[in-house]
């Protein structure tokens, strides 16, 4: 088939027509257990009743008005999120790179506000990932991402996961922000331990350094908390989010605390379409499902049995899966090679998932996945591990 779309994309050969909670139907009929869910996104699975009566009932009243405007659904929803969370103040936006942009904004908006122009250099991870935007590109210190896009944004520094030193090293002056996510996504999920957020945080403290953490994935219940630096009791200063906060309608945010925010005075920053009346009335839905003590220790107790499952076939099958990782629904098992056969195995055998970096392969079950459904992707898995 011919297909106008460009081709940015390496698309498998499949199409879906419905979707109920954890499930995919192909447009040819076949019922797929989908653990991708849009990559981490439809945070309640498809079709969620409650997600439907809220767009429907808000696509009846109003979609758009503009931020020239006071938006309610706006203010209820950051309102919750600031009584629920490290923050003070949320600025809406409609994706995660516009989000890890807005909070690296915030966060030179802020030096320059109290005369320290210079102070504007981001330390990130190399190889990690905020995003496709020119800048979020070059944040994520990836050759292959930035290849051809030049020339470099200047103002990003790396270091490589886990060296300490280097780290330290490039910490000067000029730094005003560190900017991590608190469990690498798209890198391979890696998490990065409580202890190391805890000096980092002291470290940020002792050099006057702002901390970001992208929960841009692993954030809005992913993790068993609602925020996956929560288990730490680390507070960051700002925090790009997106993915599963809109359920599968596009939506991001920034949460940013007091001092920060200080210095997003109006005209500062600014979006069209973020923080629109339909996005807001369905991220208040999804917040409110979320957020629930009952649903979030349900993540932990179904989370905890999965990778304690995953890990006993990683214990049959050591020549094929090197390592199991991952907290809460932000599941990856580390083949020792390629990953791409084994991915293509378990869709043939109607298990979706997804990759990510070094050989892993990414399992992102919906929040509310049932133990049933986890049983399922657990026999395909190891079916596919004794025939490989
Ligand atoms: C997906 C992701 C982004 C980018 O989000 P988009 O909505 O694709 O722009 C940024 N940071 C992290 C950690 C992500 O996983």
């Amino acid at each position: 088939m011919m297909s106008f779309l460009a081709k940015n994309y390496n698309r498998k050969k499949i199409a879906f027509s419905k979707g109920k909670g954890s499930f995919l139907i192909s447009v040819d009929g076949k019922k797929y257990l989908d653990f991708v869910q849009g990559i981490a996104v439809n945070s309640l699975g498809h079709s969620h009743p409650k997600l439907i009566r809220s767009l429907n009932n808000q696509s009846k009243k109003i979609w758009h008005v503009s931020n020239a405007f006071i938006i309610p659904e706006g203010e209820k929803l950051a309102k919750k999120i600031v009584k629920k969370t490290f923050a003070d103040f949320v600025m809406f936006q409609n994706s995660g790179t516009e989000a890890t942009e807005a909070a690296i904004k915030v966060a030179r908006r802020y030096f320059y506000s109290i005369g320290k122009p210079n102070k504007n250099r981001i330390l990130c991870i190399k190889n990690s990932f905020h995003g496709r935007t020119i800048a979020a590109i070059y944040a994520s210190g990836s050759k292959k991402m930035t290849e051809g896009f030049g020339p470099k944004v200047k103002g990003f520094d790396h270091f490589e996961y886990g060296d300490h030193s280097s780290l330290k090293k490039l910490l000067n002056k000029n730094t005003a922000a560190v900017m991590i996510e608190t469990i690498m996504g798209e890198g391979g999920i890696k998490v990065i331990p409580d202890w190391c957020l805890k000096e980092l945080r002291k470290l940020c403290d002792k050099k006057k350094i702002l901390l970001i953490l992208d929960e841009v994935q692993c954030g809005i219940g992913r993790s068993g908390d609602f925020f996956a630096f929560e288990k730490s009791k680390v507070k960051p200063d700002i925090v790009p989010i997106a993915k599963g906060i809109g359920g599968g309608f596009p939506l991001g945010a920034v949460l940013m605390n007091k001092r920060v925010a200080s210095s997003m005075i109006a005209g500062t920053h600014g979006s069209t379409f973020g923080g629109n009346p339909l996005a807001m009335q369905i991220g208040n839905t999804v917040f409110d499902i979320i957020s629930k003590k009952s649903f979030l220790n349900n993540v932990k107790t179904n989370s905890k049995y999965f990778l304690t499952q995953l890990n006993e076939i990683k214990n049959k099958y050591p020549n094929i899966i090197k390592e199991v990782r991952g907290r809460g629904f932000l599941i990856g098992l580390q083949l020792h090679k390629d990953q791409t056969n084994f991915i293509k195995k378990l869709m043939d055998n109607k298990l979706l998932t997804i990759r990510a970096a070094e050989n892993v392969v990414r399992i992102l079950p919906p929040l509310n996945v049932k133990k049933s459904e986890i049983n399922l992707a657990l026999r395909i898995i190891n079916k596919v591990c004794s025939t490989y």
